[in-house]
């Protein structure tokens, strides 16, 4: 018998997380004549008592549940990526633990992944919680990074993704970067891939942990890390004002003018080729960072227990 892995990432979901677990095993426990389960809860530091509330989901179903808990908080990415090496899965399925990501859909993942599909990707229709301006900055995110880096990334493309274990596979071994995106790996990995449309619906509980700010670091991170384009803008901008100026001294010469009294526009040239110069400066210090993220090696994650996970369906 074939065995789903469901990999649920939480920080601070209390008032939801009771409402996951009961939808979320009402469907398991229905594909139960074909696949085993388990159901892998990654608590990424929660300090509201998310984490008691999850060890009894552990006392109360220790065959399926599995309780990985982490030393604090390591961020969404961090405990995908637990998830994804701690599942023992022939399908591994992530979701969102506020019910953003209807768990009524699992059937239907493990529908297309029976007929084929190796990966397959939950594209949203609607995002009713996300507001305007992040609807607007994510579809403007993805316009960029498709066109500076050479993936590809669906625009409503959500963590809400299925793989199969040999991508699985993969992704554990050769995919352990320090600055990550889990669904930008997945979808760009190859393999057979199909995707499901979802409408996501309200929060159940609670509120996002995504503020715009963070959304931004995320979004720079993510194009360094898919793309080199940035680092080329200093060349861009080198042969830019080289031509400006060779432009200057065809003028000067043809002109014959002498020394003019600009001393407005010397100022705001001068302006002008700074901000270049520490923009690009900037973009080269961003990637240092990575790179010494990267360098230094520190673990993605620091598991501090893992409670229950026995397989019996
Ligand atoms: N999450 C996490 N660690 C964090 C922030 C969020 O594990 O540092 C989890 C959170 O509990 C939820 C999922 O990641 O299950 C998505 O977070 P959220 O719903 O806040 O993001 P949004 O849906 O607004 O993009
Ligand atoms: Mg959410």
């Amino acid at each position: 018998m074939e065995k789903l892995s469901i990999i649920v990432s939480v920080y601070n979901e209390r008032d939801g997380i009771k409402a996951f677990f009961k939808s979320t095993k009402e469907v398991l426990e229905g594909l139960c004549d074909r696949f085993s389960y388990e159901l892998i809860f990654v608590n990424d530091g929660s300090t509201d008592g998310s984490g008691e509330i999850l060890k009894e989901f552990v006392t109360e179903d220790r065959e399926h549940v599995r309780l990985i808990e982490f030393s604090k908080n390591f961020g969404h990415e961090a405990a995908m990526t637990a998830g994804l090496d701690y599942a023992l899965g022939d399908i591994l399925i992530f979701l969102d633990a506020d019910l953003q990501h209807p768990p009524h859909l699992i059937p239907e993942i493990v529908r297309r992944m029976e007929a084929g599909a190796d990966i397959i990707n939950m594209v949203r229709t609607k995002n009713k919680t996300a507001g305007l301006i992040k609807n607007i900055t994510s579809g403007g995110f993805y316009a960029l990074i498709n066109k500076v880096s050479d993936i590809r990334l669906e625009p409503s493309a959500s963590d809400f993704f299925a793989i199969k274990k040999q991508v699985a596979d993969v992704l554990r071994k050769n995919y352990r970067e320090k600055v990550r995106f889990l669904r930008g790996y997945v979808q760009n990995v190859g393999f057979n891939k199909d995707t499901i449309s979802f409408e996501a619906p309200e929060r159940v509980a609670g509120k996002s942990h995504y503020s715009i700010k963070k959304l931004f670091r995320f979004s720079i991170d993510t194009i360094l890390c898919f793309s080199n384009m940035p680092l080329k803008l200093g060349i861009y901008a080198g042969l830019f004002s080289g031509f400006l100026g060779i432009l200057l001294i065809i003028y000067t010469l043809f002109t014959r003018q002498g020394a003019p009294s600009g001393y407005a526009t010397i100022i705001i040239v001068l302006c002008f080729m700074f901000a270049m110069l520490f923009v690009i400066l900037g973009i080269i210090g961003e990637y240092i960072a990575i790179l010494f993220a990267e360098l230094k090696d520190r673990p993605i994650y620091i598991v501090k227990d893992i409670m229950g996970g026995k397989d019996i369906c």
